[in-house]
């Protein structure tokens, strides 16, 4: 199968689609930024492009049979051939290439490495930098990739490696050139409450406090804010700089607790925090943080959850401040450690503990949204959605304005309704 002609590269049309999580995301964009700078045009409609990049999550058995399911679509839509990169990519048996129209299984998300399978060679344009999306006012940076722990649900660890963080000055530079686009950098990563873990040899042991400090002081402009991070990973400086600093760091914390029980905790293999240390730090938090956004990953019916283990993890859930809830209904990839565990909880079982989870975390959302309702907050153009503005506050609440309401302007304050 070829693409367009080779010699005209404005000819080949690309559409993306992106699975999974905010460093996925990224990458994506990093990817479509050294497409765009090689003369491909992006296009928003599978059915109109030669080619389509699908950049896949592994997170759950579920992330992958969306992703095979997406792909046949595809297929079916036009004459895209595929490329699959990405989490399930990199873990691929080679049953992906094996999909209709797959072109080639690129393990991870290297742009130069998915140019080349797409037989288009890097030709960047001078002037563009990695991250910069032209079109939105919350941009992303990926501070570190890869994780050095082994939750025995996540298959992230094998797919993506150990912890590598970036250095700080490259992360400073490219958050100067995304503020001149956007009024949010969101920082993201796979493990970010690790940064620096990896460099021991940094000035004063640098850790995402302190890195935080360091862009805060560099690019005071913008709003930063934390994508996902472990609550006990909260450590002095950034705490300090959630209270202090509102204006250039969001109120808001996504801090996966997965289980409120510990012995479920421990199968899960997640040593580094109990119920009552990440209790004890978000207790903490919340006393001093008059508005705070606060969400968690939790997953129902991990194996040998029992119905008290689940009575925990609702009793936690109730008495800490969260403002809105993710959760998963276990599933696991075949060949992630928690597929072999015992006790696999029985599928009715799960979808119930989810129910029950979801009402949970959609009462709680409803309440902060009660609570807020008629205060003014710090408001960042996130997007449009049915011809209105899609505004974020800093404590992670969508409001939503008529655009002939609007100046222009990408950070203003707004009331929440
Ligand atoms: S901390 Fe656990 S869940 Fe998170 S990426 Fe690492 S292994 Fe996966």
């Amino acid at each position: 199968m070829d693409l367009p002609d080779r010699s005209d590269r404005a000819a080949v049309k690309v559409y993306f689609h992106t699975f999974g999580c905010k460093a996925n995301q990224y990458d994506t964009e990093r990817v479509q930024q050294a497409f765009d700078a090689s003369g491909a045009v992006v296009v928003d409609d599978p059915a109109l492009a030669d080619l389509a990049v699908v950049n896949s999550c592994t997170v759950t058995n579920e992330s992958e049979v969306k992703l095979r399911r997406f792909v046949r679509h595809v297929a079916r839509a036009g004459r895209a051939q595929t490329i699959v990169m990405g989490c399930a990519a990199a873990l691929d048996d080679g049953s992906l290439a094996t999909l209709p129209s797959v072109r080639a299984v690129v393990a991870n998300a290297d742009p130069d490495a998915v140019l080349s399978a797409a037989g288009l060679g890097a030709r960047l344009t001078p002037g563009r930098r990695p991250g910069v999306s032209r079109d939105r006012s919350r941009a992303l940076l990926k501070i570190q990739d890869g994780c050095d722990e082994h939750c025995t649900f996540c298959a992230t660890t094998l797919a993506r490696g150990a912890n590598r963080s970036r250095p700080v000055a490259e992360l400073i530079e490219e958050a100067r050139t995304l503020a001149a686009h956007h009024a949010e950098i969101v920082l993201t990563g796979v493990h970010i409450g690790t940064y620096g873990a990896d460099m021991p040899h940094a000035p004063c042991g640098m850790s995402l406090g302190g890195l935080l400090d360091r862009l805060i002081t560099a690019v005071p402009s913008v709003r930063f804010r934390l994508s996902s991070v472990e609550a006990t990973e909260v450590d002095d400086t950034l705490a300090h700089l959630l209270i202090e600093a509102p204006r250039h760091l969001a109120a808001h914390l996504h801090a996966p607790l997965q289980s409120g029980s510990n012995r479920v905790l421990k199968r899960m293999g997640r040593h580094w925090y109990t119920a009552e240390s990440y209790r004890a730090r978000i207790d903490w938090l919340a006393e001093r943080m008059p508005v705070f956004g606060l969400g968690a990953d939790v997953i129902a019916g991990f194996p040998g959850e029992s119905a008290d283990d689940h009575r925990s993890s609702i009793a936690l859930l109730a008495a800490l401040p969260f403002t809105y809830l993710h959760i998963f209904p276990f599933s696991v990839r075949p060949d992630a450690a928690a597929a072999r565990l015992g006790g696999q909880t029985p599928p009715a079982v799960i979808r119930e503990r989810a129910r029950e989870l979801r009402e949970l975390g959609e009462a709680k959302a409803a309440a902060y949204r009660a609570r807020r309702r008629g205060q003014a907050a710090d408001g960042i153009v996130s997007g449009r959605q049915q011809g209105r503005l899609e505004v974020m506050t800093e404590d992670y609440l969508s409001v939503y304005l008529d655009t002939d309401q609007w100046d222009g302007r990408p950070r203003f304050e707004v009331t929440v309704y």
